[in-house]
């Protein structure tokens, strides 16, 4: 496992490189400060230079690559300067050069915090000479074709067979609390995932939100769905590195170095199915796969509708849209949602529409996130809009009428699992198998 990725290392991280190649990762505005934290995700240059690392297969490139994260506070005026990148491109998310970054120490610079493991919670105090330059073309090239994802696209038969159990019938939809990050999953009675949505951890500086989950169940031979490449949506198969032998369906998107490291690992297992590019949503009975019409890396990739049966025989739909805004979502506007995930940790998104409230008992809006991120979501402003669509909020309104809202931060005994079942008489199920009871839902 490369060390970056290795959870057993977080307080032994390898020494941070003198020198990286990186490319944005993302940027998040932080609120009340005008400023942006950036985030560069790279590989040690002068390991990458060496022509015998170079002529590495894939799988020992990928176990070995010194690899590190660094990360800026930008204000948006400096930001074309110091990273040498037009601002308006980095924000579209499009495929943007490779950079070197030079370390100096720090005030020899513009500060920074490197880290070389995803899990530690304090990076290294650096500075970088800016303006950050690019690498020569050749070595460009030669960065863009190893770190590329180079798999197949699978075919939907595959697919169909990685969902194994999904395809049955679930008791209702369960959102994990892991802190700030995304994990949820259809149930079945005994409360155990049929499949999961993501598999998320915080990392690095939202370490402090982690809820300490562990282990997770995979008793029913789960597949897992990414909704993007990013690591609150996939990093806790490090946690329980077991994921990383269940079967993995994952938008093609443009991957960053670490990103196309956890990829090798599911590649190494055989256990990587990239979603076919095609214009219509994939069904397999209760569970529809959906790719997001966006442009950013949050609203081009993967969104899940679960659906479920109540006592009466009434089918009701879950919408779980990963961090793409509703409007990204195929449809979104066609459907009635009886619960939803919110998208992007309760973000300001880019849009201001929310699908309607339908107003039944068991509706539910969860908001999946790590209290004390510092990125303040869910913002109030997401609060309001659901709230102006009927996701009544006792944070925002006086609670007079029933609040439909759950957070995963409310955490009782530990945790702040959320249940959603499909049928308002449904109890939360108590998990047994697994976990030692770390893994039942707390509030539904
Ligand atoms: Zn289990
Ligand atoms: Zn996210």
């Amino acid at each position: 496992m490369n060390p970056f990725l290795n959870f057993d290392r977080r307080f032994q991280p390898p020494l941070p490189p003198r020198r990286l190649y990186a490319q944005v990762e993302k940027i998040e505005p932080l609120p009340a400060t005008q400023q942006f934290s950036v985030r560069l995700d790279g590989v040690d240059a002068n390991w990458f230079d060496q022509p015998l690392n170079q002529s590495l297969g894939d799988g020992d490139f990928f176990a070995r690559a010194p690899l590190a994260a660094v990360e800026l506070e930008l204000v948006e005026p400096d930001a074309a300067g110091i990273l040498g990148i037009a601002w308006d491109d980095i924000l579209e998310g499009g495929a943007g050069p490779w950079l070197t970054i030079e370390l100096l120490p720090p005030t020899h610079g513009y500060p920074a915090i490197i880290y070389t493991n995803v899990f530690s919670p304090e990076g290294s105090s650096t500075a970088v000479r800016t303006p950050l330059a690019q690498p020569p073309a050749r070595r460009s090239t030669q960065l863009r074709r190893r770190f590329s994802l180079r798999a197949p696209k699978a075919s939907l038969h595959a697919i169909r067979h990685a969902l194994g159990g999904a395809t049955a019938s679930s008791d209702g939809l369960v959102v994990y609390d892991i802190g700030q990050g995304n994990c949820n999953a259809a149930v079945n009675s005994a409360g155990q995932p049929l499949l999961y949505f993501d598999f998320g951890s915080p990392y690095n500086s939202q370490m402090h939100t982690w809820s300490g989950l562990r282990q997770f169940c995979l008793c029913q031979q789960p597949a897992i769905v990414l909704s993007h490449w990013d690591l609150d949506h996939f990093a806790s198969a490090n946690i329980d590195t077991r994921a990383l032998s269940r079967p993995w369906i994952v938008p093609r998107q443009r991957l960053g170095p670490t990103h196309r490291a956890f990829a090798q690992q599911l590649k190494n297992n055989n256990c990587l199915l990239v979603w076919p590019k095609r214009s219509s949503p994939g069904a397999f009975g209760p569970i529809t796969i959906l790719e997001c019409g966006g442009t950013t890396i949050n609203d081009s990739g993967l969104a899940v509708i679960a659906e479920g049966k109540d006592r009466s025989g009434n089918t009701h739909q879950a919408l779980l849209p990963g961090d793409a805004r509703y409007t990204a979502v195929p449809g979104y506007n066609t459907h009635t949602f009886l619960s939803l995930v919110s998208p992007h940790h309760g973000a300001q998104m880019r849009s201001s529409w929310t699908p309607h409230c339908p107003g039944l008992t068991q509706s539910r809006l969860v908001h999946s996130f790590g209290r004390g991120n510092s990125f303040r979501h869910p913002r109030d402003i997401t609060r309001q809009r659901h709230q102006a669509s009927g996701w009544n909020d006792p944070r925002i309104n006086p609670p007079r009428h029933p609040s439909r809202v759950r957070e995963t931060a409310d955490r009782n005994g530990g945790y702040g699992h959320v249940f959603i079942p499909w049928d308002s008489a449904t109890a939360i199920p108590p998990v047994n198998c697994c976990g030692n009871g770390s893994l039942t839902p707390t509030q539904t």
